[in-house]
C-alpha cells in the first residue's frame, strides 16, 4: 500500500518540437511581455517546447543563504520562453524571419533565411 502512495507527479511537457533553432541564433521576440527584442539563443529546450534567451525574460530568484558558497540573495536569471513566441532574426532582412533548409553545393544541409536566401548561423 506505501508503494501506491509513491506514485512519481510526471511534469506535463509539450511534445517534443523539431525546432530549427540553435544555441547561439539571434532570434527575436515575436508575442508575449518581451515582443520586440533580439537575443542569443543560450539553451534549446526541445522536450518542453522553449528556449532560454540570453538577458530576455529574466526573473529574480530570492535565494536563501547557504553557507560561503552560496550567499544568497536576490539572483537574476533567464526563464525559459515558449519556442513558438521567437523567430530567427535575420540581420541582412532586419527582421524576424523563417528558416529553410538547403541543400548547399557539397550536399550539405544548411539553413537559410525565407526572405533573402542568406545562409543563416555559422556551422
Ligand atoms: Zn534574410
Amino acid at each position: 500500500m506505501a508503494e501506491q502512495a509513491k506514485i512519481r507527479r510526471i511534469k506535463k511537457v509539450a511534445p517534443r518540437v523539431r525546432s530549427r533553432l540553435k544555441k547561439d541564433d539571434l532570434v527575436m521576440v515575436v508575442t508575449g511581455r518581451e515582443r520586440g527584442k533580439t537575443g542569443k539563443v543560450m539553451r534549446v529546450m526541445a522536450g518542453e517546447a522553449r528556449v532560454i534567451v540570453e538577458r530576455l525574460n529574466v526573473m529574480k530568484r530570492h535565494s536563501k543563504p547557504r553557507g560561503p558558497q552560496s550567499p544568497g540573495g536576490i539572483v537574476e536569471k533567464e526563464a525559459p520562453l515558449p519556442i513558438s513566441n521567437v523567430m530567427f532574426f535575420c540581420e541582412r532582412c532586419n527582421a524576424p524571419v523563417r528558416v529553410g533548409i538547403k541543400a548547399a553545393a557539397d550536399g550539405a544541409r544548411i539553413r537559410v533565411c525565407r526572405r533573402c536566401g542568406e545562409q543563416l548561423g555559422n556551422e
